[in-house]
């Protein structure tokens, strides 16, 4: 059955790309009935670090795409790696090198000086190992075809190949014992089962190198999708100053994690024009051959509609728990009931914003005890003939029956009896209830404050 698995190195924050590059892999396992798995790519030990692996973790749970069995760390199965590397030089499929740096690098210099790419030349291929130096410990190559070429019918570039002749004896085993990365990689997707590799197309180049392994081993390749890059919108690599591009920092700013993956599943796949591609349906739906070949511009703008689209269809519960988490965390100050107000107001709430965290800013008002904080535009509305309106009509809504649709009703009768517009005298009643020009409806926010704190608000702005 289909096994695919993503494999980031934990040397930083987990990048939209690779979150995107997650999604296909985790999609097409899914749409097969197949496992998604995750594999560490820690070998670097320099520039590979526990925090960024706690991130990637993280963030793959919040995405909802968390793998289907334990992650896998690729620097724990080093002596799997140079097992089969000597399996290889058992076989004659590998040989020992033993090359100094000095010789390798005069190579090097040589082939730049002559304008060839610097390959190794061989050196050792057919040389016998007991002239080599007293002491000297050798690197494992891999004895790579020098003839034909190697074609990899790609699932998204369609088959791509390369003559044999430009791919050198790549090293497996350093002569240190640790395994090179191009070799680990392949023993790992071999031992895992893999049977999709699903990445970047800037893994491209190194998929012949990889194939030569396999090949050496006798083992089955996998199948290789290679997928585009995202660009920022100018045509560059997408980076940090195109704006956020960790998956966690979206999070941060208030997007919900399916609305991201939405979002990036349309960057680079399509079915039609649908836009709006919940889980389910991408599962169902989502197939490597409608996977562009370009590269794919992030568009922050349409990222942000989509996430408006998604707040309007979620639950308000969820909603409401994630408003008062991003509350607290601007340290506002609110209590049982501050909380149940904020929740009676989300289906209102959610109507006008397209980020939590707009979500949270418009609903700071109702979580608060007492008067809101006034922004100036709304205190300037508080005239002295607005607050003498208000005390009026306090007076009037002190017998109302405390019921959004009633209320909606007493509002416009007493602007009826008082021959004034229904707007003179929501206004300023927003501004005392709200402390802001701009609120869901007004009959909406008296509901949900109740009539004690609605009450109190309009007292406290009366003077
Ligand atoms: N560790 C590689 C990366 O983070 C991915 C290698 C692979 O998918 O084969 O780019």
């Amino acid at each position: 059955s289909v096994r695919t698995r993503f494999a980031p190195s934990p040397t930083g924050f987990l990048h939209i790309g690779g979150a995107r590059t997650a999604l296909f892999n985790f999609l097409f396992a899914r749409r097969h009935g197949g496992q998604y798995l995750l594999r560490i790519e820690d070998t670097d030990r320099a520039r590979s670090t526990e925090e960024a692996v706690r991130q990637i973790l993280d963030s793959l749970e919040w995405l909802g795409l968390r793998p289907d069995e334990p992650p896998i760390f690729q620097s724990r199965r080093e002596a799997r790696h140079a097992e089969v590397a000597r399996e290889l030089l058992a076989k004659g499929r590998a040989y020992l090198a033993f090359d100094t740096p000095e010789e390798l690098q005069q190579a090097r210099e040589c082939a730049v000086a002559e304008g060839r790419p610097p390959r190794y030349d061989g050196a050792w291929r057919d040389r016998d190992p007991a002239t080599a130096p007293a002491g000297a410990k050798p690197a494992i190559r891999l004895k790579a075809p020098r003839e034909g070429e190697t074609v990899v019918p790609d699932l998204v570039q369609g088959e791509v190949r390369v003559s044999n002749a430009e791919l050198d004896d790549m090293i497996i085993l350093r002569s240190d014992g640790t395994p090179t990365y191009l070799h680990a990689v392949v023993v790992d997707d071999h031992d895992m089962g893999i049977t999709h590799v699903i990445r970047g197309d800037d893994h491209l180049t190194n998929t012949f190198r990889q194939c030569a392994i396999y090949d050496a081993m006798g083992w089955t390749r996998p199948r290789f999708a290679h997928i585009p890059l995202i660009h920022g919108a100018d045509g560059a690599k997408l980076s940090k100053r195109h704006g956020a591009v960790g998956a966690l920092e979206f999070r941060e700013q208030g997007f919900l994690p399916e609305a991201l993956c939405n979002y990036l599943l349309r960057l680079g796949w399509g079915h039609g024009d649908e836009e709006v591609v919940p889980r389910d349906r991408a599962i169902a739906l989502f197939d490597l051959k409608d996977v562009g070949r370009s590269a794919s511009r992030m568009d922050y703008a349409k990222l942000l509609h989509l996430n408006g689209v998604y707040l309007r269809a979620a639950d308000d519960d969820r909603l409401a728990h994630d408003v008062m988490e991003r509350l607290a965390k601007r340290n506002v100050l609110f209590g049982a009931e501050g909380a149940e107000r904020v929740r009676a107001l989300m289906p209102d709430l959610k109507e006008r914003a397209k980020t939590l965290e707009e979500l949270a800013g418009a609903a700071a008002f109702a979580a608060v005890e007492g008067p809101p904080p006034m922004e100036p535009k709304a205190a300037a509305l508080l005239t002295t003939e607005a607050r003498a309106r208000l005390a009026d009509l306090a007076q009037f809504l002190s017998d109302a029956p405390w019921e959004r649709l009633e209320l909606e009703r007493w509002l416009r009768d007493y602007a009826e009896v008082k021959g004034v517009k229904l707007g003179q005298v929501a206004q300023p009643l927003r501004a005392a209830l709200t402390g802001s020009t701009q609120s869901p409806p007004i009959d909406a926010v008296l509901a949900a404050l109740g009539r004690t704190e609605a009450m109190d608000r309009v007292l406290a702005a009366v003077g």
